[in-house]
């Protein structure tokens, strides 16, 4: 990644401290993927994309700056990518997933702060990574606390917009979050000079359907009582669909999917038969947040789906096409952003269904619900999880973990005990 030192100089960025994140990440990235027998050949490309990670969508993105548009980066998946879309605009993910970005993080949040919250706020202040010098501009949401006081340090430090998530979802609060969108637009307008008109918004709401389409294509390969991908490549494809453009994530997606179901009518898996399978539940795993997959898949077992907003709740439900004014499509939209269910609202009884349903079309052995230390809301909402799901005989962990490997060596024994009971 050399060749980028002088976008990461202009970008103001510390190289010194920079170069010791791209020393250890290439071998973490070898030691969990490259490890693994058998991948699918579709896998190069997000090879490829991490080992040039902060070079080669980072230049992209300068590149259409230098053309006049516009980069927002953005922390949650209620966020409308096709409202800056319409306006000729880019979306990137800024969501921190490394221990490298906790400690800068910690220097203005308190400790008990989650290390996802911790590690972006870290990223941008210590200047260590391209994405979070690029973006012209912050969406953030009135999601969890931590998030909402973050946003207001950050915001000293680069422009943030800040969307006020309804907490609950009764009618008015749909209506609440279509004039919330429709305020954003009014933003996204300003900032990129263009306007947002049905037309446009329409086709972003397609280019935004077909990425998600293609990402429940590869999600749907992973049904499949032989599997053709591991948790950890699915995982990592989800972890790149937020930075990179969307209409190269959907074919490149459509195309792992063509390899997967090739895979499957062949009968090829790579798990030997009798692999237990396990539905993941719980807060993101931001990259390069690659550890419990990584245990899982050492100690026996395979991840076979992720209710979390790096999985199924990124890419579930479609927007409604065939809206034609920019009021229907705020609402079409607002009613799609809305299905989504994150710990953040009361009562979310929702995401109790969306996980016993998944765990059954995914034929899961057991659940792990995941939880980030110092996320209270998920940590609370796991108290109806785990009663749920021993109501419908779906056994279950609760674990807690955050980015250091300190927990590594407990995490395998619990991990390994708990496949060794699914029998
Ligand atoms: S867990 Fe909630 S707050 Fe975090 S990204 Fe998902 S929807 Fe947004
Ligand atoms: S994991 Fe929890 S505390 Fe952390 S940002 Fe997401 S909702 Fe907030």
């Amino acid at each position: 990644m050399s060749d980028y030192v002088k976008m990461w100089e202009d970008l103001g960025m510390d190289l010194e401290t920079h170069d010791q994140l791209c020393q250890v990440l290439p071998t973490a990235f070898g030691d969990v993927y490259l490890s693994q027998e058998n991948r699918p050949e579709g896998m190069g490309f997000w090879d490829f994309v991490v080992s040039e990670i902060h070079g080669i969508r980072p230049s992209e993105l300068i590149e259409a700056q230098k053309n006049g548009q516009k980069v927002f980066g953005t922390f949650c998946v209620y966020v409308p990518d096709e409202v800056v879309i319409a306006a000729n605009g880019i979306v990137t993910g800024l969501c921190g997933g490394s221990q490298f970005w906790v400690p800068g993080g910690e220097k203005v949040l308190p400790k008990n702060t989650c290390p996802l919250i911790k590690a972006s706020v870290g990223a941008r202040l210590d200047r260590t990574c391209p994405f979070f010098r690029i973006a012209d501009m912050y969406v953030g949401e009135t999601t969890c606390d931590g998030k909402k006081k973050a946003y207001e340090i950050l915001a000293e430090d680069v422009p943030v917009h800040v969307m006020d998530m309804p907490q609950m979802k009764r009618a008015e609060d749909y209506d609440k979050w279509a004039h919330e969108i429709e305020l954003f637009a009014g933003v996204v307008e300003e900032q990129t000079g263009n306007k947002v008109t049905p037309e446009k918004l329409a086709e972003a709401i397609k280019i935004i359907n077909n990425k998600r389409k293609a990402l429940k294509r590869v999600y749907d390969a992973r049904k499949a009582d032989k599997l053709p991908i591991s948790g950890k490549d699915a995982l990592l494809m989800m972890q790149i669909a937020f930075f990179d453009d969307p209409v190269r994530c959907a074919e490149m997606c459509n195309k792992l999917a063509d390899e997967l179901d090739q895979r499957i009518a062949d009968g090829v898996s790579v798990f030997p038969e009798g692999t237990k399978r396990i539905l993941l539940t719980g807060t993101p795993l931001a990259i390069p947040n690659w550890k419990l997959h990584h245990i899982i898949e050492t100690s026996g077992a395979a991840v076979v789906c992720e209710e979390m907003c790096t999985g199924t709740r990124y890419f579930e439900n479609l927007v409604d096409e065939t809206q034609t004014t920019l009021e229907g499509q705020y609402k079409a939209l607002a009613d799609r952003y809305m299905k989504n269910n994150c710990a953040c609202f009361t009562p979310n009884e929702g995401r109790i269904d969306d996980i016993i349903r998944l765990a059954k079309e995914y034929k899961a052995d057991g659940v792990i619900d995941v939880n980030l230390k110092f996320c209270s809301i998920y940590d609370t909402e796991g108290f109806f999880v785990e009663r749920a799901l021993k109501e419908a005989g779906i056994p279950v962990l609760g674990i807690e973990t955050d980015y250091t490997d300190s927990d590594a060596e407990q995490l395998k024994t619990r991990i390994e005990a708990f496949i060794e009971m699914l029998g």
